[in-house]
């Protein structure tokens, strides 16, 4: 252990030697935290290092405890031999461990100690004559590169943990610093959920209807439903950024229903239509797996006397990656309730074909990468066979991103009865949508 740490617990109160782990020579979350907050000072660049010990748990699971706590403090007198004498080291979990350096002397020293830190552990540690590999995972931030607001141990714990984060979903062993980029992502992340939520709370998702068209005849056949969010600094949050964020946080669920519910209500509204549309709705993965998805879909259905014939459910492949039983088992429920399902972004995944054979699904949408590269002779074949496909398992065909000319008629004389895009027609608002709603005349029954 290095001196600076031990004049501190040897002046310290009670409280905080008793908070020092003997095993591993490091201070207790708590004892960490309060040394740390006595060190920091705007005058001098400081780094905080929060390391992962990939292996523990395992090797804690297929060792015993005692094992795994043996090779834990072996790792722990590593760290102490690659950092400079004043780093104060703390243990915050069984696997995690907080380094802080008061006084860093050059630009890059805090990397050059993470990476000497990751290096020396892709070497084994011996134990009782057995070698163990554990690895590191290491989240930075330096104080002279990230402007922190209300500087405090916890706070250069929490910013490392942005960078960690990000070591870990570029698949561990491995050190990131925090750059002022990333806060950036994290604080918009922050801003956009925090949106979502209010905007959940006040149902006041703002809808778009893009519309599908007859290909030969040009009339209406539907409209996709489309998700947006208003920005209360202007303008809108669209959902390729929000639909990820509400995903990770666990409110896709309500998200997906707001909008679902907002169009049946909307239908309901519109008294004595005869609309022998299609009105689509996007439905996250995340969702459509939920045990409470079909429940909640029939509740809503019931509730607004939606007539079934006229909603679909625009699905991805992900869809029945996770769990192809359950999948299987709620197509066959939104069968039953008369709902059609809709294969969105055919033909980006890998596994297109067995989704398509294995379930019915009754529309395909190609997506619009092989619409963008029609023109080229890989995309069009794939699209022919699609077309072959299709007509054998007597499903209907959508394509999507049509954005030219070209590609509008080249789909046409490939016989693909219904595009969507933007050469045809951008997403309506919901004033545009209700309009063509009460026109029965400019649909044609195909879908
Ligand atoms: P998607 O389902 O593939 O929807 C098509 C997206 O492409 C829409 O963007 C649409 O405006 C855009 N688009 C349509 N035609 C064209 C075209 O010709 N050219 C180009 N460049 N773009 C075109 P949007 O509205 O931003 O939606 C993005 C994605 O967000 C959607 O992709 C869908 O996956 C998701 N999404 C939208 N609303 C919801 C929702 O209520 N729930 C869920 N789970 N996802 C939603
Ligand atoms: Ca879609
Ligand atoms: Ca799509």
């Amino acid at each position: 252990m290095n001196d600076m740490s031990m004049d501190i617990s040897a002046s310290a109160n009670m409280n905080i030697r008793f908070s020092f782990d003997e095993s591993t020579a490091t201070y207790s979350c708590a004892a960490f935290s309060d040394i740390v907050n006595r060190f920091l000072s705007s005058q001098r660049t400081q780094g905080m290092l929060l390391i992962d010990l990939d292996d523990i748990k395992f090797i804690s699971r297929v060792k015993t405890k005692a094992v795994s706590e043996a090779v834990v403090a072996l790792i722990v007198r590593n760290i102490y031999n690659n950092i400079p004498n004043n780093a104060i080291v703390g243990r915050l979990k069984e696997d995690t461990f907080a380094v802080f350096l008061p006084d860093l002397q050059y630009e890059g020293e805090l990397e050059s100690i993470a990476k000497k830190l990751i290096l020396a552990h892709r070497e084994p540690v011996s134990y009782n004559k057995e070698n163990y590999i554990c690895t590191l995972t290491i989240g930075g931030v330096q104080t002279s590169k990230v402007k922190i607001d209300d500087l405090s141990a916890e706070s250069l714990i929490e910013h490392a943990e942005i960078a960690q984060n990000k070591a870990k979903q570029n698949g561990k062993n491995q050190y990131i610093e925090l750059e002022p980029e990333y806060l950036e992502i994290v604080n918009r992340k922050a801003y956009v959920l925090t949106l979502l939520k209010e905007t959940l709370y006040n149902k006041s998702f703002r809808l778009n209807f893009q519309p599908f068209f007859n290909m030969r005849t040009g009339r209406l056949i539907g409209f996709e439903t489309l998700c947006r969010m208003k920005d209360p600094k202007g303008g809108y949050i669209m959902p390729d950024e929000f639909i990820k964020i509400a995903e990770e946080n666990n409110v896709i669920f309500d998200v997906d229903f707001a909008v679902l519910e907002y169009v049946c209500k909307l239908l309901y509204r519109q008294k004595n239509i005869d609309f022998k549309g299609i009105i689509s709705v996007n439905i996250s993965s995340i969702t459509f797996v939920n045990p409470m998805f079909i429940p909640t879909i029939n509740n809503i259905l019931l509730k607004y006397s939606t007539p079934r014939n006229c909603l679909a459910i625009e699905l991805t492949e992900t869809a029945f990656l996770e769990s192809y039983t359950k999948a299987k088992a709620n197509i066959i429920s939104l069968n039953n309730l008369g709902i059609k399902i809709l294969l969105d972004d055919f033909g980006s995944g890998y596994n297109s074909l067995k989704s398509v054979l294995d379930l019915n699904v009754n529309i395909l949408k190609i997506d619009k990468s092989l619409i963008d590269n029609i023109h080229e002779m890989q995309s069009s074949f794939i699209v022919e066979k699609t077309i072959e496909i299709a007509k054998l398992l007597k499903m209907d065909i959508v394509a999507e991103g049509i954005e030219t000319r070209t590609q509008f008629e080249t789909l046409k004389q490939m016989d693909i009865k219904a595009g969507q895009g933007f050469y045809l027609g951008r997403p309506l608002s919901e004033k545009q949508f209700v309009y063509h709603l009460n026109r029965k005349d400019d649909f044609d029954e195909y879908l």
